[in-house]
């Protein structure tokens, strides 16, 4: 039976990349149609977060040539997970399953194959995992790899080496539009949906044009709002921290209390200056990762829209071509 499959690929600044991404994933969905896998109402849907470049009229004119090709097209720069989230929630009443990726196809779009397969043999959640990553650089490599480390060591269920390549199926689509956080961090949060999931391993590509939309303030960003969007580990650990800290002062206490009774009394200006600076700078740090997780809930608290979609190009499949 063939499955309609939508693309969700969220697009902010790509008309360098855009026109040959269309082109091979065009040619990716022929041989899908004629292999039978896939229906004619399948789609490619990009979503335009925002470009200040020509990105949309880019996206426009491929839907206007081709109805195999959507768009959608936020009102302003929302971010990748946004972006990225309202292609999901928007394309999952016409899908049975929709796949998200980056538009600059660094990641291999031949395990669509492998994911549709796995789709078909029951399958919610195909999560496109990255085998070697030899063409990111060194740098890029040993961050990225490091952050999922620490993501497992503070107990967020995360699937190692998989970015945001996936298949979902409708139904794992309407679970994770439960999901009514602003927060996001959606490589953590599918997890948490359950239902059957597998893993497709893939080679990663170069990015083939322009350049990376992550650069390391975006990462380091990025990988901080997937710690604290997922787990309380870090205030749990600065609890147990402030405990510690208290019974060695305590010690401290009694120890100088005997040398005090046994005649050794001690300047120890020095030893005061050192842990009042010790105890303030753990104070303002205590402090401050808390107030990271209350500035999080006054955002969940506002409810603002997570994104605002301006324009929706698709042709449904039943008022559709051929
Ligand atoms: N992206 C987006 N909004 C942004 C930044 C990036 O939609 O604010 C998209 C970008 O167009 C690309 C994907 O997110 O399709 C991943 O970005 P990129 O390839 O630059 O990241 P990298 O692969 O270097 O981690
Ligand atoms: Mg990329």
């Amino acid at each position: 039976m063939p499955v309609t499959l939508y693309l969700a690929i969220p697009c902010y600044n790509e008309e360098e990349v855009l026109p040959e991404t269309a082109r091979r994933l065009a040619g990716k969905f022929a041989m899908l149609l004629a292999a039978g896998t896939i229906t004619a109402g399948s789609r490619i849907c990009f979503i335009d977060d925002g470009s200040k470049d020509s990105t949309w009229a880019i996206i426009d004119r491929l839907h206007r040539e081709n109805p195999l090709f959507s768009g959608i097209k936020l009102s302003r720069n929302r971010g990748h997970q946004n972006a990225l989230l309202c292609g999901l929630m928007t394309l999952r009443s016409r899908a049975d399953c929709v796949i998200s990726m980056d538009a600059d196809l660094q990641d291999d779009i031949d395990a669509i194959d492998a994911m549709l397969e796995k789709f078909q043999g029951g399958i919610d959640v195909v999560y496109g995992v990255r085998a070697q990553r030899e063409t990111d650089t060194a740098f890029k490599r040993v961050t990225a790899q490091g952050f999922y480390r620490v993501m497992k060591a503070l107990g967020a269920e995360v699937v190692f080496n998989h970015a945001d390549y996936r298949l979902m199926s409708r139904r794992a689509l309407d679970a994770l539009a439960e999901y009514p956080e602003v927060n996001l961090f959606l490589r953590g949060m599918v997890p948490l949906v359950g239902y059957p999931s597998d893993v497709v391993y893939y080679n990663r590509a170069p990015r083939f044009a322009g350049e990376s939309k992550y650069p390391l303030k975006k990462m380091l960003a990025f990988a901080w709002e997937g710690i604290t969007s997922l787990s309380v580990k870090p205030i749990k650990l600065i609890t147990w921290l402030g405990l510690t800290m208290f019974l060695v002062s305590m010690g401290m206490l009694i120890w100088f209390l005997i040398r005090h009774f046994t005649g050794n009394t001690v300047v120890g200006w020095s030893s005061l200056a050192v842990s009042i600076w010790a105890i303030g700078g753990l104070q303002l740090l205590a402090i401050g990762i808390v107030g990271q997780y209350i500035g999080k809930i006054y955002l969940e608290a506002k409810h603002r829209p997570r994104y605002q979609v301006e324009v929706f190009l698709d042709t449904p499949a039943e008022s559709g071509e051929k």
